[in-house]
């Protein structure tokens, strides 16, 4: 077959799973889960006075074992090619961490390559999309060079940027509740600009209350785009243009709850603006609820568990850079104190803890977190946290408790812990 004819864009298996499924199992799953999910999700060690509930959802979603198995599988079929990453696939450490080792090259990001970037790809090389996507406009480049494209990006990210494609083609402005520095939606963003549509990104319902006051006319475009980053706001915004039709969607992993908010509040400002009783019944708001099922399934299963079980604290593993992760931190302590922690090595000593706590960009150490006494203690993960992460916490706590989890557990627990 001529190097012509080679298939040179992938956007989902590249047919390999069968050889590639041992290798990631060996590197992220965890038999101590099989015996949580077997024993209603927990995990009583008297010994150690320690007492586990894992959340019924947590972990790894459709959308990042999919961008996992990819990459594995992209490393198996193009072995003598030199494979790039556009940036970290997932917000995880160990995963990113692991894929650097195996030889795929980083070309942005905090794992970016010290030297090779974007610029110094060729046709002869594999790119891989993240699963949170890549914009338009990057996309458009790579077709440009030719280059093998294995696009990961997830499906529940595609039906987002369909919503804002909808929205530019039929006229409206996309407000979407994300972060503007995050790469999906810094991709989704780049579907409504080039769709020749108009965009607002908000983080939360303070910056939110600032649009609908200026879908009211109570301010002005210019306090709209002093309150948001540069980057929140498509260029030529002109409040009263582009304020007149508005479309809601959401970074996928936001907190559904607080979307929902948003867009009432969107809503309901428009319709008092047109003077029409319900926002259902305005034409000039339209809002889907664009949280993935993932997410939602996640927060919901955290906040049953602190809802039902009587727990002492909550540990909340994923990367510190996980959207999804700080959320299902949001919800855990609503209830009792808890703790976003990246890995079992923040479980410093038995009366210190590395975390970061919510709204903070770094992380801190606490003490006297643990005490001595019988704990319940709740467990939940990102959707990208492998179940390894998990069961590593699960032996470090114990040893924290002054005992060597193989003397302690279960020994069906034991026997499948690895
Ligand atoms: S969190 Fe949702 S959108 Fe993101 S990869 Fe997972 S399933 Fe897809």
């Amino acid at each position: 077959m001529s190097s012509a004819a080679e298939k040179t864009y992938y956007r989902a298996s590249l047919g390999l799973k069968g050889e590639i499924s041992s290798q990631v199992a060996a590197d992220y799953a965890s038999g101590l889960i099989q015996y949580f999910r077997a024993h209603g999700n927990r995990l009583d060690v008297p010994d150690a006075k320690l007492t586990f509930h894992l959340a019924k959802e947590f972990g790894f979603c459709y959308g990042v074992d999919k961008a996992v198995d990819m990459a594995y599988e992209a490393l198996r079929k193009f072995p003598d090619r030199r494979i790039f990453l556009l940036t970290e696939i997932i917000h995880n450490p160990r995963v990113n961490k692991r894929l650097i080792d195996q030889g795929i090259v980083f070309l942005s990001g905090q794992y970016k390559h010290p030297e090779l970037k974007f610029e110094d790809i060729t046709p002869q090389d594999v790119v891989l999309i993240p699963a949170f996507g890549t914009s338009a406009e990057e996309l458009e480049k790579l077709k440009g060079i030719g280059a093998i494209i294995v696009d990961t990006t997830c499906g529940s990210v595609v039906h987002v940027w369909k919503r804002v494609e909808r929205y530019a083609k039929d006229g409206f402005t996309s407000l979407v509740h994300g972060k503007y520095y995050h790469e999906e939606t810094i991709a989704t963003v780049s579907m409504a600009r080039t769709h020749g549509g108009h965009f607002i990104v908000v983080r939360n319902r303070q910056q939110a209350q600032v649009v609908c006051d200026a879908i009211e006319g109570k301010r002005s475009a210019s306090e709209v785009i002093s309150t948001l980053h540069a980057d929140a706001v498509s260029r030529g915004f002109d409040a009263e243009h582009h304020l007149k039709r508005i479309g809601v969607a959401n970074q996928t992993t936001m907190l559904a709850s607080e979307s929902l908010e948003i867009a009432a509040m969107a809503g309901d400002a428009i319709a008092r603006r047109e003077g029409v009783s319900s926002r259902r019944d305005c034409e000039f708001f339209r809002s889907f609820d664009t949280i993935c099922s993932a997410t939602q399934d996640r927060q919901d299963a955290i906040s049953d568990l602190v809802a039902e079980a009587d727990l002492d604290l909550v540990l909340v593993i994923g990367g510190y850079n996980s959207s999804n992760t700080g959320h299902l931190l949001a919800v855990a302590r609503r209830n009792c104190p808890a703790y976003h922690i990246e890995d079992a090595s923040c479980l410093l000593e038995e009366q210190a803890i590395s975390h970061l706590p919510r709204g903070k960009t770094e992380p801190e150490t606490t003490k006297n977190w643990l005490g001595s006494g019988q704990l319940n203690v709740g467990l939940t993960a990102g959707a990208s946290t492998p179940n390894r992460a998990i069961a590593d916490t699960v032996f470090r706590l114990i040893e924290l408790r002054g005992l060597n989890a193989a003397d302690v557990l279960p020994e069906e627990a034991l026997s499948q812990a690895r």
